[in-house]
């Protein structure tokens, strides 16, 4: 059972004495308390874990404080969409705004390089107002022989390019619980010169201890990557235990699933979920165009692969887009095939804005339809 406290409650101690004094009453039942920054609204909630279906909802919903009682069907406790008029959480870090009403593309390298590369890849995005990106620095790669990435060594000059660029937020992929660490200690070096959101990688979907280690601190949002060859509903348990330990700014990223039915793509497609996840939970949703496709082929129209699969994740509703670039693909030292190039960035961003434009008037056009 979830009680949701009325959104910015002065002083919600005293509903909380209160709930507490009720559901003492009862056997069996642990009282969880949960604070969520939405991007309008602050809100409480309250869940009641253990033998709830005997415990009625009446005397919670008399109280002052409390705006609704929710009996919790969905395994998604944290997550989950639990009635259809539910605020979608979102949230706001470091002064910008994740949820359903704003777009971001996360532009960057897969793998940091060099300084002249980021540089110049944070030039790109500062001259095209993007204030959002992504650098890879802990590369999971399949060969234990393949560039690793740089690790800790490019932190203080990646955060330093970026907030001489204005960037505010930089998606970064961690493979271990210390790499945390070392993120907050050279970002804090940095003077807070820019945000992190902590990316963890779809060959880590299922690595519990990582998915609790992101949870357990709340300075970083998450990015999480969908599992590459689990199925949708694990990959969502997944960010329910990143939001159960206490996290809950999570944006959960489709990239594409391991099948070689997806050939000649890199991944299959898999933006067809994108209202999938946004109907059962209240989580922001992004499309990885780059690991999906996976290189640069062009379609008769003249359309690259990436740039239509990035049309399909935003027409249905996706708002964000985490996408690979390198100023010289050919001398990339991880996925240079399916980096796009800094002069394409106008034409991208244009293009998600026609997108976006052709979500916003195919929603308003379903306005008023039955909600199924
Ligand atoms: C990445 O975004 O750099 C990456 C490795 O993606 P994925 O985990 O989706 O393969
Ligand atoms: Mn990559």
């Amino acid at each position: 059972m979830i009680l949701i406290l009325r959104p910015d409650l002065q002083g919600p101690s005293t509903t909380l004495d209160e709930i507490d004094s009720i559901a003492r009453c009862h056997e069996g039942v642990e009282v969880k308390t949960y604070e969520f920054q939405g991007t309008r609204h602050r809100f409480t909630e309250v869940h009641l874990v253990g033998q709830t279906s005997t415990v009625p909802t009446d005397p919670f919903e008399l109280l002052p404080g409390v705006l609704r009682v929710i009996r919790v069907s969905t395994r998604y406790r944290m997550i989950g969409r639990h009635a259809s008029d539910h605020e979608a959480a979102g949230f706001h870090y470091n002064g910008v705004d994740f949820d359903q009403h704003h777009v971001h593309v996360m532009a960057g390298l897969c793998a940091v390089d060099t300084r002249e590369h980021v540089d110049a890849m944070f030039a790109a995005l500062q001259a095209n107002g993007l204030e959002t990106s992504r650098m890879g620095a802990y590369k999971p790669r399949t060969s234990p022989y393949d560039f690793q990435g740089l690790g800790a060594t490019c932190l203080p000059w990646v955060f330093e390019s970026a907030g001489r660029h204005g960037v505010k937020v930089v998606s970064m992929e961690v493979t271990d619980a210390r790499h945390i660490e070392e993120i907050q200690g050279a970002l804090a070096q940095s003077g807070n010169a820019t945000g992190v959101m902590l990316q963890v990688g779809t060959r880590n979907a299922q690595n519990f201890e990582l998915l609790k280690a992101v949870g357990q601190q709340r300075e970083f949002p998450v990015l999480f990557k969908r599992g590459m060859g689990i199925t949708l509903e694990e990959s969502l348990n997944a960010t329910e235990y990143i939001a159960s330990e206490g996290n809950p700014n999570i944006v959960f990223c489709l990239r594409g699933v391991k099948s070689h039915l997806g050939d000649p793509h890199r991944n299959l497609v898999d933006f067809g979920h994108v209202p999938v996840v946004l109907r059962q939970t209240r989580l922001t949703v992004c499309i990885d165009p780059s690991h999906s496709v996976g290189r640069g082929a062009v379609a008769p129209d003249g359309i690259p692969d990436i740039f239509h699969v990035t049309g399909q994740g935003i027409v249905a509703g996706a708002t964000g887009v985490l996408v690979d670039f390198h100023p010289h693909p050919a001398r990339a030292l991880c996925d240079g095939p399916q980096a796009l190039l800094p002069e394409e960035l106008p034409r991208l961003i244009a293009y998600v804005r026609t997108m976006r434009g052709a979500y916003e008037a195919a929603v308003e056009s379903f306005r008023g339809a039955p909600v199924g």
